[in-house]
């Protein structure tokens, strides 16, 4: 008798459009091979059946910056740690470089090689005018999707970039996001059957009103939602769809989080010929500008309003991703001189994806884990063509994640192994964590503990998607 892999006795398995079934998943050279209540000899064979416990497919955090703080040979390792606790199993960096792509590149994708713990995939944003013109070099190296940051522009254009590999030196760069620079990445990633993602504030807004906040001497989340109000995001989107309607381009605006942007995409999915994708973050699900300047993100929190009105797309499926927009930063230099204006946004957060949304969307009934699994899996790994992840089916590499809906625990930011020193959850008991974490076919996690060896995790070169369903997917 042949012996197989790994067996995941009588698991329950979230399968998106038809439940919840139970069944033995199979596992052997890397993949699904069965879903079967038949018996057979494994290698390993782990117990699916306790009370509380899910297998759901690993999680593909699309939004993930590392890089920045520390260069990518050291974040990969320690941030691809941090999602492996998470359940996260495939994540994708949002690379920022300030350089052209055909130098820099190479040296960028042969630096983040052997030292992942999970699965990546990169997005190349989009920051000097020539960038454009490098799309086709991008994706004949796997590259196929592109980032724009429409928040950066004129006196706000200033951000830190991917450090150089092997380097320790942070990159400040300048960037000018032209209606130019916009139209031509969205024409040409729509020429070449791939997606824009789109950072949508205008940079026009946010600048006027911050000056006026700083002048008035406000302080804190709240000064920081008025400095840079939704309705720049409002006419960010509205002025980018407009690009992409003519085009017939693919958009994926990211980090939502205000009840005007999500007015904004639904008014552009209802007269518009192209395809508009929308991601949120569990931050902006659990947190409001009345948290401390830990929660310095942009857009913004916003009030309790936006966040139940977020909560409702995400429930009734205007929101297609959960993104953690995660910031592998530390709090020292995060708080700047301690206000609002000097300390830098973003936060930590791919580990925490699964965690707050089993606690405060299944455990709360606000969502079931098939949606779930929509959102946190299968939606990302097909809006951005990541091939053989995103469910558990034959034929899959067997990403799985075994969940206990039951296990509370207390978040510390030491158990969520980043480079990270804090996490905006300090403190929170959150019930629903996985407990183990499988890639390929391997145990990566178990019990909070990785035991993922460093260089497992591969590069995901993609390809365009060539025909595309009026879904946006792969046919
Ligand atoms: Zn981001």
């Amino acid at each position: 008798m042949t012996v197989v892999d790994m067996l995941i006795r009588d698991a329950r398995v979230v399968i998106p459009g038809i439940g919840i079934v139970e069944r033995n998943i199979v596992v052997d050279d890397c993949k699904v091979i069965a879903l079967s209540n038949d018996g057979v000899d494994a290698d390993l064979v782990i117990d699916g059946s306790r009370p509380g416990l899910y297998a759901i497919p690993g999680a593909v955090d699309p939004h993930v910056h590392y890089g920045v703080f520390t260069p990518i040979e050291r974040a990969a390792e320690t941030e691809s740690r941090s999602a492996a606790v998470g359940g996260v199993t495939t994540m994708m960096r949002m690379l920022r470089l300030y350089a052209p792509y055909r130098e820099r590149l190479d040296t960028h994708l042969e630096a983040s090689k052997g030292s992942h713990i999970v699965d990546y995939a990169y997005h190349a944003s989009m920051l000097m005018d020539e960038h454009p013109e490098e799309m086709e070099f991008c994706v004949g190296k796997g590259i196929t999707s592109f980032k724009l940051y429409m928040n950066l522009r004129g006196d706000i254009g200033s951000i830190y970039m991917d450090m150089d590999p092997y380097s320790s030196d942070l990159v400040q760069g300048m960037v000018d996001t032209t209606e130019r620079l916009v139209e031509a990445t969205v024409a040409k990633a729509a020429s070449l059957s791939c997606i824009t993602l789109v950072h949508a504030e205008d940079p026009g807004i946010c600048s006027v009103r911050m000056k006026e906040a700083r002048a008035r001497g406000l302080d804190g989340l709240k000064a920081w939602s008025t400095a840079r109000p939704a309705e720049s995001e409002h006419k960010a989107i509205a002025f980018v769809t407009d690009v992409a309607e003519r085009y017939g381009a693919e958009l994926y605006i990211v980090h939502i989080g205000s009840s005007l942007a999500i007015d904004a995409v639904i008014d552009a999915r209802s007269h518009s010929n192209s395809r508009v994708y929308a991601e949120t973050c569990p931050h902006y699900l659990t947190h409001t500008y009345e948290f401390d300047i830990r929660g310095k993100v942009v857009p913004p929190l916003r009030s309790k309003d936006d966040v139940a009105r977020v909560w409702e797309a995400v429930i009734n499926g205007v929101i297609d991703c959960i993104g953690s927009d995660h910031v592998a930063n530390r709090l020292a230099m995060k708080m700047g001189h301690g206000d609002v204006w000097t300390a830098l946004a973003g936060f930590p957060g791919t580990a925490t994806i699964l965690p707050v949304m089993l606690s405060e969307g299944v455990n709360k009934g606000r969502i079931t884990l098939e949606r779930l699994v929509e959102l946190t899996s299968l939606n990302p790994a097909r809006i951005f063509g990541l091939e053989g992840k995103g469910s558990i089916a034959v034929g899959n590499d067997a990403d799985i994640v075994l969940i206990d809906l039951d296990k509370e625990q207390r978040v510390r930011p030491e158990i969520l192994c980043s480079y990270s020193d804090y996490t905006i959850y300090d403190g929170m008991v959150l019930k629903g964590w996985p407990i183990y974490t499988i890639l390929r076919g391997r145990v990566i996690m178990e019990d909070g503990i990785v035991v993922g060896e460093r260089g497992y995790g591969r590069y995901i070169a993609r390809a365009p998607k060539h025909i595309t369903t009026r879904d946006g997917f792969t046919q």
